[in-house]
């Protein structure tokens, strides 16, 4: 199974189809990720998986990020 690394947090997934539309799934973060999975991924990093395709990413834990001073970050999520 692939999984795509992402070095900055995302919240929504960037997986495009034969037409190029962009799936836009929410990534959520994928807690019961097999041995498998887990042993791929880099330190003090998680799983999350869009709800939509299905489709696995690892990427820094969006909690560390928030007051972080790189880059742009995207407001909290109200669910
Ligand atoms: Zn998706």
């Amino acid at each position: 199974m692939e999984i795509i690394k992402q070095e900055k947090a995302i919240t929504n997934c960037i997986i495009k189809n034969e037409k190029g539309d962009m799936c836009a799934g929410h990534l959520k973060e994928y807690l019961t990720a097999s041995e498998e999975i887990k042993k791929q991924m880099p330190a003090k990093q998680s799983v999350y998986r869009c709800r939509r395709c299905l489709a696995l990413y690892t990427m820094p834990k969006q909690d560390h990020l928030q007051g972080s001073k790189s880059g742009v970050l995207l407001p909290p999520q109200k669910l």
